[in-house]
C-alpha cells in the first residue's frame, strides 16, 4: 500500500508537478493507524503568485478554446479518472479511511460530474432582447468570470474538488484550488487526469498550505474573481466576509444538521434500514447526512428499536477490509468532537442507545451511536456532530415537526418519509431548507441543484445553477 502513494506529495503549479518553496512540511496520516504516510509541503507566498500568474494566463488561453473543444478535453478526463478508479479510490481509502466501496464510488461519481459539466458547458446560452429601435441588437453574453479561488474539504475529496474544478472549466475559467491538506494524495491524482487530458498549463493550480494564509492570499489578489468554498460555517462566514472586502462573488457550501421525518404511514423496518446506511455512510461525515430523525409517535419505538439494531451491526474497521461496513473517522479531532458533544448530551439526560465510545487506541474508530432523550438544549441538537450519531426524537403532528425542523440556523438537506400526497406536498412546502428529499435519497447528482440556504450558505455545485455560478452576465447592446 505505502508503494502507492508517494513519500513527498507536490503541488501542481503552471502545468509542472513542484515542490512548494516555503520549508515548512506536514505529515500525511492515515487515519486506520494514526501513523503518517506521506509528507506534504506548503506554498508560501511566492508559490501562490507563481500560481495566480498562472491562473491569469491560463484563463486567457482556456476562455478562447471553443466550448465543443473544451467538452472533448473534459469528458477524455472523466474517460481517465474511470480508467484509474482503483488506484484513486485505494489513495483516498488510504489517507482518509472510507470504505474501499464507498472511495470507488466516489470516484465514478466525480467522472459522472466532469462528464456533466463538459455536456453543460456547451450549452451556455446566451439570450436576445427585442430592442426599442429599429437596427438594435440587445444581446446576453454569458462569459466566463476568470479565475478562480476553490477550497475543498477532507471528506470527499475527489468529488468536492470534481465539482469546483469541472464546473469552473466547463464555463471557461481557470481555477487555483487549495485541497484538503489531510488528504492531498487522491485530488493529485485526479487533477492528473485532466493534465493527460490536454487542459493546457495555468488552467487548473493545486496548492496545499495553511489554509487560512492561503484563502486571505488568494481572495484579496486582484487577479481572482471567482470563490467557491465548502467547509464548516465559522470558515465559510469568515472567507465570504473576505470575499465582500473584496467585492468577489462566491459560492458557500457550509454545514448543516439535516432533519429526517418518518411518518406513521410509512414501513418503518424498510426506511430505517435505507436511513441507517445513510448516516453513517463516511462514518457520518456527510454535510447531507441526516442527523436529526423525528419519528412520530406510534412509529417511534419500533423505528428506534430497529435503527439502533442496524447501528450496533456495524462491523467498523480499515476500509480495505471487506468486511469493514463502516471506516474510521478522517482525523483525531472528529473523535474528540465526538466525545465532548456525547458527554454533554448525556450530562444533560441523553441516553445512549447503543455506541458512544472510540474504538481501540489506534486509529480513529468510533462506534455507530444513537442517543435518545435528548433535551433541546444539548450541543448536539444544534450543532452539526459531523460523525456516527444520530439523534432520535419523537413527533405528533406535521406543523410541530416542522417548526422544530426548520428551528435551527442552518438549511441545507432534508428528508421526509410518507405515503401521503398531502404531507408529502405540505413538507416539501414547509422545510425551510436548500434540498428536500422525499422518499428516497435523492439528492447531490451531478444535474441537480446543491446547495443550502440561512447559515448553510449560497450558490448551487451541481445543475445548470452550478456552471452559472462560473459565468458572468453581459449586455451588449449594438446598433447598425
Ligand atoms: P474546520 O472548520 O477547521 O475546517 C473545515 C474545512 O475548511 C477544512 O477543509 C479546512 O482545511 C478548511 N479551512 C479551515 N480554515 C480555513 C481558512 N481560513 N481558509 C480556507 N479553508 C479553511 O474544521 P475541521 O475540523 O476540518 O472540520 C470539522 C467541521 O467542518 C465539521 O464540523 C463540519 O461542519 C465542517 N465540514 C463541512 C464539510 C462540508 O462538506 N460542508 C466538509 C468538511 C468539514
Amino acid at each position: 500500500m505505502q508503494r502507492q502513494y508517494r513519500d513527498t506529495l507536490p503541488h501542481y503549479i503552471n502545468g509542472a508537478w513542484v515542490q512548494p518553496t516555503s520549508g515548512d512540511y506536514q505529515d500525511v496520516m492515515n487515519p486506520s493507524t494514526n501513523t503518517p504516510i506521506g509528507k506534504l509541503g506548503h506554498a508560501s507566498k511566492a508559490d501562490l503568485d507563481k500560481a495566480i500568474a498562472a491562473a491569469q494566463s491560463g484563463f486567457n488561453t482556456w476562455r478562447r478554446v471553443s466550448a465543443f473543444e473544451r467538452s472533448k478535453i473534459l469528458r477524455k478526463a472523466a474517460d481517465l479518472v474511470r480508467a484509474r478508479v482503483e488506484q484513486i479510490a485505494t489513495i483516498l481509502t488510504f489517507e482518509q479511511g472510507k470504505l474501499l466501496a464507498e472511495a470507488k464510488l466516489e470516484v465514478m461519481g466525480s467522472a459522472d460530474v466532469i462528464e456533466w459539466f463538459a455536456e453543460e458547458g456547451r450549452r451556455a446560452y446566451g439570450r436576445i432582447i427585442p430592442a426599442r429601435a429599429d437596427g438594435v441588437r440587445n444581446m446576453v453574453l454569458m462569459e466566463p468570470v476568470g479565475p478562480v479561488a476553490g477550497f475543498s474539504p477532507w471528506n470527499f475529496p475527489v468529488l468536492q474538488a470534481a465539482r469546483k474544478i469541472s464546473g469552473a472549466l466547463a464555463a471557461g475559467c481557470s481555477i487555483i484550488i487549495k485541497c484538503p491538506e489531510e488528504t492531498p494524495g487522491s485530488p493529485i491524482e485526479f487533477v492528473k487526469c485532466f493534465e493527460e487530458a490536454g487542459v493546457p498549463a495555468g488552467v487548473i493550480n493545486l496548492v496545499y498550505g495553511v489554509p487560512a494564509v492561503i484563502s486571505e492570499y488568494l481572495i484579496s489578489s486582484p487577479a481572482i474573481r471567482k470563490i467557491s468554498f465548502t467547509g464548516s460555517v465559522p470558515v465559510g462566514k469568515h472567507l465570504a466576509s473576505l470575499a465582500g472586502q473584496h467585492m468577489k462573488r462566491s459560492t458557500m457550501e457550509l454545514g448543516g444538521h439535516a432533519p429526517v421525518l418518518v411518518f406513521d404511514d410509512v414501513e418503518t423496518d424498510g426506511i430505517a434500514t435505507l436511513l441507517a446506511g445513510m448516516k453513517y455512510r463516511n462514518a457520518g461525515q456527510v454535510c447531507v447526512s441526516p442527523t436529526r430523525f423525528f419519528v412520530q409517535e406510534r412509529s417511534y419505538d419500533k423505528f428506534v428499536a430497529k435503527f439502533t439494531d442496524l447501528a450496533r451491526g456495524i462491523a467498523v474497521g480499515d476500509g480495505f477490509d471487506p468486511n469493514s461496513k463502516m471506516g474510521p473517522l478522517a482525523n483525531p479531532r472528529r473523535v474528540n468532537a465526538m466525545e465532548t458533544t456525547l458527554l454533554d448530551a448525556q450530562e444533560k439526560g441523553a441516553k445512549v442507545e447503543t455506541g458512544g465510545k472510540r474504538i481501540g487506541n489506534a486509529g480513529n474508530f468510533f462506534e455507530p451511536t444513537v442517543l435518545t432523550n435528548v433535551p433541546t438544549h444539548a450541543r448536539i441538537m444544534h450543532e452539526e456532530p459531523f460523525g456516527p450519531i444520530a439523534v432520535m426524537l419523537r413527533f405528533k403532528d406535521t406543523d410541530e415537526v416542522l417548526e422544530r425542523a426548520n428551528s435551527l440556523p442552518f438549511g441545507l438537506a432534508s428528508y421526509a418519509f410518507t405515503k401521503d400526497a398531502k404531507t408529502a406536498t405540505k413538507v416539501s412546502d414547509g422545510l425551510d431548507h436548500g434540498m428536500v428529499s422525499i422518499n428516497h435519497f435523492g439528492i447531490a447528482l451531478p444535474e441537480t441543484p446543491f446547495g443550502g440556504v440561512k447559515e448553510s450558505g449560497y450558490g448551487h455545485e451541481g445543475g445548470i445553477e452550478g456552471l452559472n455560478a462560473y459565468l458572468s452576465t453581459k449586455f451588449v447592446s449594438h446598433l447598425g
